[in-house]
């Protein structure tokens, strides 16, 4: 059942440490609608009343109100309909990528070129915001993962289970890319080696 596939997730979310305290929103776009989680809720400890069904435009059809950030989940589902799940957290990595407003760009692990290629930043706006949705489109476009200046990060795919990789990937890069760098200088894949990579990874789409 849909319900207990975010209920699930979002312990998984906890128990990696992917998600605090009642900050983060999840939802699943079905034949009936979008499941997404309610406002208020700790996604680690998710019960069935506390998740919404809402039609394709983020109106509740269910009891309980929707994830503030809801137009941002409506958004995504309407530009890109090949999604049906969305994750959108506050890793602790990301988060500091997201509060340095910097990109993950450095072509430091080849499989995060084939699995990424980069996750941009989106410009701050307020949480739940008009301005939020259009800064965090604009890479979605392109992109499943994106950071959110001074945030968090989003991500995007097929199914639940997908974006949950992603997200647990995104936030796996984000550490080896600061530990990489306290270390001391990490070593760039040449543009050549990166151009293939990217090569690799449109032709598996
Ligand atoms: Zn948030």
């Amino acid at each position: 059942m849909i319900k207990d596939k975010i209920i699930d997730i979002g312990k998984k979310l906890y128990l990696k440490n992917l998600t605090v305290a009642t900050s983060g929103n999840i939802s699943i776009k079905t034949e009936e609608g979008i499941y997404i989680t309610a406002s208020g809720t700790s996604l680690g400890n998710l019960r069935e009343e506390d998740i919404v069904l809402t039609d394709l435009e983020g109106n509740e059809i269910s009891q309980g109100k929707a994830s503030s950030e809801k137009k941002l989940h409506v958004a995504i589902y309407k530009l890109r309909p090949e999604i049906n799940a969305i994750i959108h957290t506050h890793p602790v990595y990301l988060t500091s990528f997201a509060a340095c407003h910097k990109s993950l760009k450095e072509p430091i692990m080849s499989e995060n070129i084939l699995y990424f290629e980069d996750i941009p930043v989106a410009k701050y706006a307020m949480p739940s915001s008009d301005e939020l949705v259009a800064n965090t489109i604009k890479h979605i476009k392109k992109r499943d993962v994106v950071i959110m200046a001074n945030h968090g990060a989003i991500a995007l795919a097929d199914n639940i289970e997908h974006a949950f990789s992603k997200i647990e990937t995104a936030e796996y890069y984000a550490q080896v890319s600061i530990f990489s760098n306290i270390i001391g200088n990490p070593v760039s894949l040449p543009k050549k080696e990166v151009a293939k990579l990217i090569k690799l990874k449109n032709t598996k789409k």
